[in-house]
């Protein structure tokens, strides 16, 4: 089976790139099954995995007509933002009203995004599904391009394959590029929580010298936490029955929101470090967490995504008609219009989770005096918004 371009892995970073492709010939393999469309979370259950999205790249998700399919009461305006540091009275806020913008972000949660990407997607005018597929072997040759196997013996090939296919990408495995890998012995432990007092659609973080807690808002009176702690305190955390984990989330965040209670269960994810040493080869290209993974303390790790896929999906369809869609001088502009964004932010996340993981009292100072100086800095604050709405 021939098509223009395989995108491996249909995550939300995979599925859109396919949407924002529409008229390519496109074979979308996904080791998940095609169920997942009608996994939309319902009325009363809540996905205790969300995102906070930027402005600009829900605006993306409008022009491919993903947002508008998502429930509008799933979703939550962010219009402001407080940051507090380890010491007490060291913060920094952000308000869109101040920012002359309509909302900081948006917080949706995962099973509905995913779900909107999919109702149409395997529907696509020349999008032809795999669900329940993994790729098990990967070739390369001057005459076809790209040849992938699959598990159940079926061949697949184009000019271009996609490995959009997550953190333990086969895509980038098979094709032999490698990661400089940061651990940082910490795992984020997420839930949602029912609060006492009105969030009033304010995404609310600590950082704890060393631990960050965020609680961001959902619809009506429930937060989602995502606390990155210690791997042996997210083990214990993650232990506590829900009147524990309430009391001590309480604490944590100084009783911001009053009293809380647990509405899912605590779940866990590994936190570690990465940017792939390249992002193109001829006929290869990498999106979302296969080509870098960000520590989540600031929510940037899809956002980053949903900005490859732009930039990527621009550079395919801008394409002179003399090249083919897997010419390495044309992937090459997608790499290296991609490259400072990922080495900033991933760089920055690094750095504000080494300055906050800094025991010694004189950084300790240091970050919280930065806090507050920032705080009072209109331009600066401009500036780190400016990063943040895009
Ligand atoms: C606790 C936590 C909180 C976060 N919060 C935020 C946030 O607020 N904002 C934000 O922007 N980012 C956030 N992130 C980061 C975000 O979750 C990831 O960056 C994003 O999910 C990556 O999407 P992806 O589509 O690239 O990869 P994935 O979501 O991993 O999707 C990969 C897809 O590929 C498929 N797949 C994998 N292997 C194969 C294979 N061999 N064959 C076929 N298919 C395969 C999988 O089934 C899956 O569908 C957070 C991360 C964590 C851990």
């Amino acid at each position: 089976m021939r098509f223009d371009l395989i995108v491996a892995g249909g995550g939300v970073v995979g599925a859109s790139l396919v949407r924002a492709l529409r008229g390519l010939s496109i074979a979308l393999i996904d080791a998940r099954s095609s169920d997942l469309a009608a996994a939309a979370p319902d009325g009363a259950g809540w996905d205790a995995r969300v995102y906070a999205l930027s402005p600009g790249n829900v605006g993306f998700l409008r022009e491919l007509k993903v947002w508008q399919a998502i429930p509008p009461e799933r979703l939550t305006p962010v219009y402001g933002m407080q940051v507090h540091g380890d010491r007490p009275a060291s913060a920094i806020g952000f308000d869109a009203y101040r920012a002359g913008v309509p909302e900081l972000a948006w917080i949706v949660e995962d099973r509905a995004l995913q779900s909107a990407l999919w109702q149409t997607l395997w529907s696509q005018d020349g999008c032809t599904g795999f669900p329940a597929a993994r790729g098990v072997q990967l070739e390369f040759d001057a005459t076809a391009g790209v040849r992938l196997e699959l598990q159940d013996g079926r061949s697949l090939e184009s000019s271009l394959i996609v490995g959009a296919d997550g953190a333990h990408s086969f895509v980038r495995e098979a094709a032999g590029i490698a990661v400089t890998a940061r651990q940082y012995g910490q795992t984020a432990v997420v839930a949602n929580f029912r609060c006492e007092r009105a969030h009033g659609n304010i995404a609310r973080q600590w950082f704890q010298g060393g631990p960050v807690l965020a609680l961001l808002p959902l619809p009506g009176e429930r937060v989602s936490m995502v606390w990155s702690l210690p791997d042996v305190d997210a083990g214990r955390v993650q232990g506590l029955d829900p009147m524990a984990l309430a009391r001590e989330v309480e604490l944590a965040s100084a009783g911001a929101l009053g009293a809380l209670e647990v509405l899912t269960p605590p779940q866990s994810f590994a936190l570690r470090r990465f940017t792939a040493s390249r992002l193109v080869q001829p006929n290869l290209a990498l999106v979302g967490d296969a080509a870098h993974v960000v520590h989540p303390l600031a929510g940037q790790g899809l956002n980053l995504g949903l900005q490859d896929v732009r930039v990527l999906a621009e550079t395919l369809l801008g394409r002179e008609s003399v090249r083919g869609l897997g010419d390495l001088r044309l992937l090459r502009r997608y790499e290296r219009a991609r490259a400072e964004d990922i080495l900033l932010t991933g760089a920055t996340m690094h750095g504000l989770h080494a300055l906050f993981g800094a025991p010694a009292s004189g950084w300790a100072s240091l970050r919280n005096m930065g806090l507050n100086f920032s705080d009072r800095l209109p331009v600066l604050k401009n500036l780190l918004l400016r990063h943040a709405l895009r």
